[in-house]
């Protein structure tokens, strides 16, 4: 399945300079992806790839349209390599397929397979997702919670010699298809449930094909084995199977390990000192978006899946057990008002916007009582959860190896404002990073570090994923309380050479499409 699309990739050469193009990009300031300062060039399209960059007037360049940049910012769209936005491809609606909200942050490119839940195979998922039509690229990473979950089920047992096996054939298979490495969500049952061990056995097939490992890490605060116990496992993991090492949305989560993020760079630092790549990407938001079962009840209480957390919950010994871990888990994630209730089911409607301190108040029960009541009654719910320090986000933010992406999800302002937010708010207002390294850990370097070929930076022959913003309007739009306002400041976003934004609005063009990993095992 991967060769076809390879070959095609093969025989497509780019196109020579042109003394024509279909677009031409004129005037701007542009930052070309490569984190050097910004030039005065135009740049040019044609078909789907960058035709020209330079002096257009001097090079006598005629175009089809010209868009005047004077005063706007030129750069490689943007690549999210931690997003939600197309779990489940290829069955999701239309509306998720544009990724309008992406797009109207400058996102051209996003992964599909964070935190463990990526495809077993990416090929049909992605020649699938191309023939229905998206609006943004997307490459893949196959999932250690997809192969644990398809061959152990939601089971908390070590897994056998032979589960190993099918579980790291199942990873070699899909990284044959073209997946650009493996995800896992160590956080969460069941993945939480396997060994350091067991994951690198897993991971072990992916290994004659390289790539990155990327975790939504074991421990981001003080749960279960600590945040710095936690990075030195993922890097291990990486290390021993040959994989870079990606730590998704790095952060300190918790009054317990708040001031930690120094100390989780150093680490991270002194593992490059070795020649293993270790890298992370960041949101930049103090709240944290994630359920109320994920961020209060024990895993042990998860184990055999929903069903058997309702049993537990049911069970008057068993809930005690757990209430008393539950008040734990709401101290260190900063107490009741840090908990706002975002989304549910239908039932859960009421309680939506809500602090969880305010719910249990109308109820007049305590904070967790009531987070199990929800749990068992409505069913689990989305939080935006308060657990983050400015000073934390801001010194990973300055590190060079801290990328920028979304982690998007439903009830999170980050779904639809994550990349204007940092421009506007930690590049613009208040320097804390220059707009050379904002486009750098949001396009050319996240390029460079999953390998994903001839994307991430303005050079003539290379994909035409090319925005153009206004830094006098970008910024956020949305918020906790209405989470799904699109940014404002995105002029125009090209798609492999197609405006998926034209002169601000978008254009439903769905020109995105799947990128696979050229295979060839070591
Ligand atoms: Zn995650």
């Amino acid at each position: 399945m991967p060769i076809l699309p390879l070959l095609l990739l093969l025989t497509s050469a780019p196109p020579s300079p042109a003394d024509s193009v279909d677009v031409l990009v004129r005037g701007g300031t542009v930052y070309d992806g490569s984190g050097g300062p910004a030039r005065r060039v135009d740049v040019g399209i044609r078909g789907d790839r960058i035709a020209f960059v330079g002096d257009a007037a001097k090079a006598k360049l005629s175009a089809g349209k010209t868009i005047d940049a004077a005063g706007l910012i030129v750069s490689p769209g943007f690549i999210d390599p931690h997003t939600h936005s197309f779990d489940g491809l290829p069955n999701i609606s239309e509306e998720r397929r544009k990724n309008t909200g992406a797009l109207m942050q400058g996102v051209t490119t996003v992964v599909t397979g964070a935190d463990g839940r990526g495809p077993l195979d990416p090929a049909a998922v992605l020649a699938e997702a191309e023939r229905l039509g998206i609006g943004t690229n997307t490459y893949t990473l196959t999932g250690f919670g997809t192969v644990r979950l398809r061959v152990m089920g939601n089971s908390s047992a070590a897994a056998t010699p032979a589960q190993i096996d099918s579980m790291r054939a199942l990873i070699a298979g899909a990284m044959g298809e073209g997946a650009f490495g493996v995800g896992s969500g160590l956080f969460y049952a069941p993945q939480s449930y396997a060994t350091t061990e067991e994951v690198i056995a897993v991971l072990k097939g992916a290994t004659p094909y390289g790539g990155v490992y990327d975790t939504h890490q074991r421990d981001e605060s003080s749960y279960t084995i600590g945040l710095l116990n936690s990075v030195r496992e993922a890097i291990r993991i990486g290390r021993e199977t040959g994989l870079t090492t990606n730590i998704g949305h790095v952060k300190a989560l918790g009054v317990d390990v708040w001031g930690y993020a120094d100390s989780v760079l150093a680490l991270m630092r002194a593992e490059r000192a070795t020649g293993h790549m270790v890298v992370a990407d960041q949101y930049p938001w103090t709240a944290s978006g994630t359920s109320l079962v994920a961020s209060l009840v024990p895993r042990w209480a998860e184990s055999g899946g929903r069903d058997s957390l309702k049993l537990r919950i049911a069970d008057p010994a068993t809930r005690d057990r757990m209430l008393v871990e539950m008040r734990e888990n709401l101290r260190r994630r900063g107490g009741d008002s840090t908990l706002l209730l975002t989304g549910g089911g239908a039932a859960a409607k009421p309680y939506v916007g809500k602090t969880l301190k305010q719910v249990a108040a109308e109820k007049g029960a305590g904070a967790v009582e009531t987070a199990l009541d929800l749990i068992g009654g409505v069913g689990d719910m989305g939080v935006a959860s308060f657990n983050m320090t400015e000073r934390d986000i801001e010194t990973f933010m300055k590190d060079p190896y801290v990328m920028t992406s979304s982690d998007g999800s439903g009830g999170h302002p980050r779904l639809y404002g994550t990349f204007p937010r940092k421009i506007r708010r930690y590049v613009l207002d208040k320097p804390v990073i220059t707009m050379e390294r904002m486009v750098r850990a949001s396009s050319g370097q996240v390029a460079e570090v999953y390998g994903i070929p001839d994307r991430g930076a303005l050079k003539e022959g290379w994909f035409a994923d090319v925005i153009v913003f206004d830094p006098k309007t970008i910024r956020d739009e949305a918020t906790y309380v209405e989470p799904e306002k699109l940014s404002t400041g995105l002029r125009w976003v090209f798609v492999n050479g197609k405006a998926e934004v034209a002169d601000g609005a978008p254009t439903g063009a769905l020109a995105g499409k799947g990128i696979r990993k050229a295979v060839k095992p070591k």
